[in-house]
Parts: structure tokens; sequence; C-alpha cells
């Protein structure tokens, strides 16, 4: 019930983004009409990934979310989803995460090299991939690093490095922010992102690296499929407080159904994770890829909507 009213002030506050219907109608288009292949962003059947029945069943131009997903399992268990981010620069912990079990859900900076090979491998190991998508932040120190989406950027250049950093490595089901703390804030700008996302049928995650983000309303706005972090796993690289952080998840995951958990390729987070998953089965819950929790999130406002 929570979740359902959570849902329901996200879906009422559209209107906050301070942008009218025919602004973001306009943005839409503009982001669409550079396509030569428009997929919908609305669900499609499948037979492998179990969709609802609800949804259109056309099954040319399939959403990319759905597209590039590892196939879902369905039980009752509670769902925890773990992305990884800041991947790419550090090929050895691709190596490492190509070994594990998963599906974990790894994000990949697109300024890294080698990212076809690098991702090949991780799709391959049964893991989902993401494309970490480098924002502006609120610390002037920090830097996002090469063609990061900044506020002040023209929109042509803007709308160019989104379009770059889209096309570093494909099979992908969407993106998460890295840093951008100050441009999730920007509805604007976020508005932008989300069009270009709605193109091809991307899901979004908000980071959450401010809590005044207006990523998840800019993504119901343009009506792109989205889940936001729950928990970050490490911001303290010590065992102890990852361990701690892991059981916040699995608390917040019986609770409400699902929980989204954000880590690092730190050796702590992987000696952690991995223990971890070798205690799932006899705790009753469920490691899945972030598409599977996108799809509950979908669903349940779904009903709330209609
Ligand atoms: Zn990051």
């Amino acid at each position: 019930m929570t979740a359902l009213l959570e849902q329901n002030t996200a879906v009422s506050s559209v209107n906050d983004l301070g942008i009218s219907q025919a602004e973001l109608t306009a943005i839409v288009e503009e982001y669409a009409g550079t396509n030569t292949d428009v997929k919908t962003p609305e669900l499609v059947e499948s037979k492998t990934l179990q969709l609802s029945e609800n949804y259109p069943s056309s099954t040319a131009n399939r959403a990319a979310w759905t597209h590039h997903a590892v196939n879902w399992s369905e039980t009752d268990k509670p769902k925890i989803a773990i992305i990884i981010d800041d991947l790419g620069l550090d090929e050895e912990a691709t190596y490492t995460f190509a070994k594990m079990t998963g599906p974990l859900t790894l994000a990949y900076l697109p300024y890294a090299e080698h990212l076809e090979a690098q991702t090949k491998l991780i799709r391959e190991a049964g893991h989902e991939l993401m494309v970490h998508l480098p924002m502006q932040s609120q610390r002037e120190t920090a830097d996002p690093g090469d063609n990061a989406l900044l506020a002040d950027l023209t929109f042509d250049e803007f709308s160019k490095r989104l379009e770059w950093n889209l096309s570093r490595f494909d099979n992908y089901v969407g993106i998460n922010n890295h840093m951008g703390s100050s441009l999730t804030e920007n509805p604007g700008l976020m508005v932008r992102v989300m069009a270009r996302l709605k193109r091809d049928g991307h899901l979004f995650v908000d980071s959450l690296t401010t809590p005044d983000s207006v990523g998840v309303r800019a993504a119901n706005a343009v009506n792109v499929p989205y889940a936001k972090r729950d928990v970050f796993l490490d911001n303290e690289r010590n065992p102890d407080y990852i361990r701690g952080q892991i059981a916040t998840l699995e608390r917040i995951a019986r609770k409400r159904g699902y929980a989204v958990g954000i880590g690092h390729p730190y050796p702590e987070t992987i000696t952690e994770l991995k223990r971890w998953q070798e205690t799932l089965e006899g705790k009753e819950l469920q490691l899945v890829p972030i598409s599977q929790i996108v799809n509950i999130t979908n669903e349940r406002r779904k009903i709330v909507t209609k």
C-alpha cells in the first residue's frame, strides 16, 4: 500500500516540473524525429519474459528494455536487484563479474575503452547491462568525465553528447546517472534525457545522488519505465558497513516486495556480495535483473493510474 501511495504521489506531481504539456510533447517529438527506427516504449508480448496480458501484442519494434533484458523467473519471493556502477575503466573487474553468478546489473561508463568486448562478456555471463550516464554534480571538484551532460551546454551540444553516450555499446536495457546531483534537479534537461530514452524504449534508474532529483517525475511525464535506488551499498568501503547496507536492502524487499541496491566494483563489495549470494536461497529472497524490478513498478503504476 505504501508503494502504491508513493507511486500515486509521483503521478500527480508531474505538473510540478513546470513544463507545459505542449512543451513536453514538442520535446518528445524532437527526439523521436531524429529516429529512423522508432520503437515503442510500451511493453510488448514476449513468451520468454512472461509479460502481462495487458501489453500491446505487436512483436515488431520491441522496446529496448525488454529486448535486452535477461530472462525473468517468476517466483513469489521478495526481489532484489544489485546494480554495480562505474564499470569499464578497470577491465579486471569485468572479468571478476563475468565469473560471478547473477543476474547482476552492470552499469558501464561510456568513456571507458574496449566497451564492446567488456559488455559482450558480461551479457554472455547472464548479467544485465546499463549505460552509466555521466551528469553534472553539485560539487565543483567532482568531474563526471568526458562528454558528461552539463546544464550550461547548448541544446544541440546536449543532444550530441546524449547520443554519443548512448552509442558506445549495445544490448543495454537503459541508463542510470553517474554523479548528476546538479543535472537531475533540472526538469527541462531531464525531460530531454527521458525523451531520448523513450525513443528506443530504454528504462531509467534514478541513482538518487540528490534527494531533490526530478528524474522519476520526468520519466513519469514522458512515460519512460523507471526504478530508483533504495540503498547505496558501499559509501563506506568497510565490510561491516556493507553487510549492514545489504541487511537494510533485504528489509525493504521483504516489506515492499522489491528493492534496488547500488554498489561499486570494490574488492570489499565483491567479497560481501559473493557471501550474500550464497545465503539467498535459505532467506527466500530472489536476485533479479533491474528490468524485472522495473516491470513490477510499471505494473503497479498502471493499477494506480487506471
Ligand atoms: Zn558513478
